[in-house]
């Protein structure tokens, strides 16, 4: 180990892929069974850290999204909403114990699939995701306690369409609910990353949940869309863009389905004078760049009051020099490959908007890996509000830096975007978070801290980024009457 620069440079410490198993092929999980996809249609997940491919993925055509739903609605009729509560619970529990046991396989797999590094899905993604299953299995008996006055019903089948940004986790926040409340559910994960959700598929398959009761069918936009469209859906939940969530909205008006939408994001991280500058740089980058800023409650917009400005910006350069950009299986890496190529495309796109538009640019000068889809942390000074890149989500490692005089100046600045995800605020005065927190129209407002969940708490947005809340009981009520 020695020290260039501020930053020490580690022998590489790679996490093993021999113990993980991957199929070279994999087919759609219908009815309990492994099915082909009826036009025989495949397509390739590559690992965007070296550009490999990992496996085959069956395409699912209109027809067998069909089949899926059929049996989701012939498990939901005939023994899944019939079934005691209690043992509903019992086979989620079971989930979520084979989901722990496979944890150090599912975190290996989630960072070859998305890129993500290795100590994000090994200490966020697979454990949050197992602790979501514990913690609905826990609701599924105690719906009656837990909505004392209403008289529970399940909706019946849940079409549930999720992104490649946490996919095993996203899997988990729609299924589990769903399933504690008594649903039956048809699941597309998102073409780039479908493997941890196969690989859910065989936890399933080996808990013995009954045939039907979780479908997973793979597949592109098509897919997804015959999901949306499929007449014997009851329910749709998505999370994805805010363009392909106002098609969903579109393709369900006039029918009797219901719909959660959880979309995009341009959250605020709000630094006020008299916060602790380090703690802040530190939410700063954890809110931004990590998971390489494919978060949809990323903290893209930093506001900085003015008197702070020059000094958090310098330790925010400081301390982005010091991240560790490279492989995803290297346990020291911060930074990991972009999701795809084509996301990669448009943060670049981003970028260019940025340096025209006449922003200051500064871009980590660490040097990128030969192979793979790879970003440098950036960050643009100089911004002005109304401008692209202050306003548009780029879902990378991009974060624009604007600053304010006045609390009443920022709340309106936070506030003037088409989304409300999000927001964080930093100071020392507990009285300003609860005047910040009550006024930013943001689903989740975190204080002195950035990117906590956990399965207790409901997520969701405001405008643009969307309606329904996933987490704690209100992801509960979103499956039932
Ligand atoms: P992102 O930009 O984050 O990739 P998308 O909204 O394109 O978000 O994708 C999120 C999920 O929605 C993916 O599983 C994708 O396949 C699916 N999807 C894309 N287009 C449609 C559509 N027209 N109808 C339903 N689902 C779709």
């Amino acid at each position: 180990m020695t020290e260039s620069n501020n930053k020490w440079e580690y022998a590489p410490s790679l996490e093993s892929t021999s113990h993980i198993q991957l199929k070279e092929r994999y087919d759609l999980f219908i009815d309990g069974k492994w099915v082909k996809p009826s036009d025989n249609r495949y397509f390739s997940s590559i690992n965007p850290a070296t550009e490999e491919k990992i496996a085959e993925i069956a395409w699912a055509s209109d027809a067998d999204v069909d089949l899926a739903v059929k049996a989701a609605r012939k498990a939901y009729t005939e023994v899944w909403s019939v079934m005691k509560p209690s043992e509903r619970a019992k086979y989620i529990f079971r989930i979520a114990r084979l989901m722990q046991e496979k944890a150090r396989e599912l975190a290996v797999i989630e960072t070859l699939d998305g890129g993500k590094p290795i100590r994000e899905s090994r200490d966020i993604d697979i454990p949050l995701a197992c602790n979501h299953f514990f913690y609905y299995a826990g609701w599924a008996d105690k719906l009656q306690d837990a909505f004392p006055q209403r008289n529970i019903q399940s909706l019946g089948v849940a079409g549930q369409i999720i992104p490649w940004n946490f996919p095993l986790l996203m899997a988990a926040w729609k299924i589990a609910p769903a399933l504690a409340a008594g649903n039956t559910v048809v699941l597309k994960p998102a073409e780039s990353t479908s493997l941890t959700a196969l690989k859910l598929a065989e936890i399933i398959e080996a808990s013995g949940l009954p045939a039907g009761v979780v479908n997973i069918v793979t597949g592109h936009g098509d897919t997804g869309a015959a999901i949306v469209n499929h007449p014997d859906i009851d329910k749709i939940a998505f999370t994805g863009s805010t363009s392909v969530g106002k098609l969903i909205q579109k393709a369900v008006a006039g029918t009797a389905k219901k719909v959660s939408l959880e979309l995009g994001g341009k959250s605020a991280n709000i630094v006020l004078e008299d916060a602790p500058i380090d703690q802040a740089v530190e939410g700063i980058v954890n809110g931004i760049f990590f998971n390489q800023g494919h978060v949809c409650c990323a903290g893209s917009r930093l506001y900085v009051q003015e008197s702070i400005a020059d000094e958090v910006v310098r330790k925010l350069k400081q301390r982005m020099e010091s991240l560790y950009l490279g492989n995803p299986l290297d346990k020291n890496t911060d930074i990991g490959a972009i999701n795809s190529k084509e996301q990669l495309q448009t943060i670049e796109k981003y970028v260019e908007i940025g340096k025209k538009e006449g922003a200051d640019m500064y871009q980590v000068t660490c040097e990128l890996p030969a192979k793979g889809f790879y970003c440098r942390p950036t960050i643009f000074t100089n911004v002005a509000q109304s401008s692209v890149i202050a306003q548009e989500e780029i879902f990378g490692p991009v974060l624009t830096v604007q600053t304010f005089r006045t609390i009443d100046e920022v709340i309106q600045k936070a506030n003037n975007s088409p989304y409300g995800l999000a927001a964080g605020v930093w100071t020392d005065k507990g009285s300003r978070i609860f005047n910040l927190t009550s006024k930013l129209r943001a689903g989740v407002v975190w204080a002195n801290t950035y990117n906590k969940f956990d399965p207790a708490s409901p997520f969701g947005g405001y405008k643009e980024s969307g309606f329904g809340r996933e987490g704690g009981l209100h992801g509960l009520e979103a499956y039932l009457k």
